[in-house]
């Protein structure tokens, strides 16, 4: 296993702008992904977001181009498919500054953008073009994209983009770039529904890099939570957190009702954050993140739905003041924070009706997570037991299995 960038015989251009960009050495699954994708090898990646897997695809593409140079001008070589457009923008910005000490040129083709400021895009020639399904099937139908030309399919995200019902289109493109070398695919989970079938039809032969981050880097979270008695209880909590703990916080809601409300509750006690939710127009979504991001506003506020798939680098805490729906959505919360080798801190702050849910996360991540009290702000209830779901006996799920099959007869 390689353990520095140098060892992978990068083209020096490349190694210099992955020096300017303040990678020491490869992540796990950079190191695993790198020397596979160059030697011709498919890519099916378990990858969740902080774990570099952009740096992981790109670097190996711009290395490609660099191989095998372009003869002509012409049409985009290298396809990255993404599920949003803060997505596609992140990933466009990265590859951009590591092929910042080349000539190779890098585009977007997402949803939210004229079609004017796409049309000047692609009348010029493109190395990489980092897209959104559905925006990019338009223009394929319009026959103002042309993916004949293209040698790499990246597909980013890939359980998000079946998530967010992009299967068929991506099984269409996918057709659509037939005359491809290569197709690298990075997930979140590669279990479960549909990856598996999905990743089957797309791939050949890949090469599996399972980059789930470890337990002891997880561990770098450290995970607590607080209960509370009432939303009065729980809004003093937050503000205790936001004021007297936290550097720089997402705050995850449930709900863009439930975030407008405490955006003005906030307000009301002179907290400043920005906040992001579904349906945000392109712009103010952009601005809320780079004012988070330069560090003038140090709390965000998001759903889940607007959160996916953005890097925000930096954060200290993650807090939910609404419970996730689900375990695994929790650990996308959580993995937030604790970037890149740094520490993060995860806070629920739960209500009776969230302890469930707690437990379940507990149980699912494996791991005791503590619950912690603040001065003059403990709960009065006592914690809730919540008893287990009686389990349908062996026997009887068999009885109820018997009299259908007699009944179809
Ligand atoms: P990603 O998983 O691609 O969203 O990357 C998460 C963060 O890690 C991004 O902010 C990257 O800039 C950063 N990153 C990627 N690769 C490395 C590396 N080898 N060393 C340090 N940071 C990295």
């Amino acid at each position: 296993m390689i353990r520095t960038f140098a060892e992978l015989d990068l083209d020096p251009s490349l190694l210099e702008a992955i020096e300017a960009m303040g990678y020491e050495r490869p992540t796990e699954v950079q190191a695993q992904t790198i020397p596979q994708a160059l030697e011709a090898r498919d890519i099916l990646a378990s990858a969740p977001t902080g774990t570099g897997k952009t740096a992981a695809f790109a670097i190996p593409a711009i290395q490609y181009l660099l191989d095998f140079p372009r003869k002509k001008a012409g049409p985009a070589r290298v396809l990255i498919l993404t599920p949003t457009r803060e997505l596609a923008m992140q990933v466009a910005e990265q590859t951009k500054q590591l092929a910042a000490n080349t000539h190779l040129k890098v585009a977007t083709i997402t949803g939210g953008v004229t079609y004017d400021t796409h049309a000047d895009t692609l009348a010029q020639t493109q190395d990489i073009v980092v897209a959104t399904p559905g925006r990019l099937m338009e223009y394929i139908e319009a026959e103002r994209f042309d993916c004949r030309a293209i040698e790499w399919l990246i597909l980013d995200e890939a359980d998000r983009m079946l998530d967010m019902g992009f299967g068929p289109t991506v099984d269409r493109l996918s057709a659509e770039c037939r005359w491809r070398k290569q197709t690298l695919l990075f997930s979140a989970t590669l279990e479960g529904r549909g990856v598996e079938g999905f990743t089957a039809d797309l791939l050949k032969n890949p090469a599996q890099i399972d980059a789930e981050p470890s337990l002891r880097e997880r561990k770098k979270i450290t995970q607590w939570y607080h209960r509370a008695d009432s939303a009065d209880h729980k809004l003093a909590l937050l503000k205790h957190i936001l004021t007297e703990q936290a550097q720089r916080s997402i705050v995850f809601l449930k709900t863009r009702e439930r975030l407008a409300e405490l955006r003005q509750q906030l307000d009301s006690a002179q907290i400043t954050c920005s906040w992001i939710q579904g349906e945000m127009p392109q712009d103010r979504r952009n601005n809320a993140i780079s004012r988070f991001k330069e560090g003038s506003v140090n709390i965000l506020l998001a759903t889940d739905v607007a959160a996916r798939g953005i890097d925000l680098p930096d954060v200290s805490h993650v807090i939910n003041y609404d419970m996730p729906r689900s375990a695994d959505v929790y650990l996308h919360r959580i993995g937030r924070t604790a970037r890149a080798g740094k520490k993060g801190i995860a806070i629920s702050i739960v209500e009776a009706h969230d302890q469930p849910m707690m437990d379940r996360v507990a149980r699912y991540t494996k791991e005791l997570i503590k619950e912690r009290f603040i001065d003059g702000m403990r709960p009065t209830h006592k914690k809730p037991v919540f008893k287990k779901k009686k389990k349908v006996k062996k026997d009887d799920k068999k009885k109820v299995v018997k009299k259908k099959t007699t009944k179809k007869k």
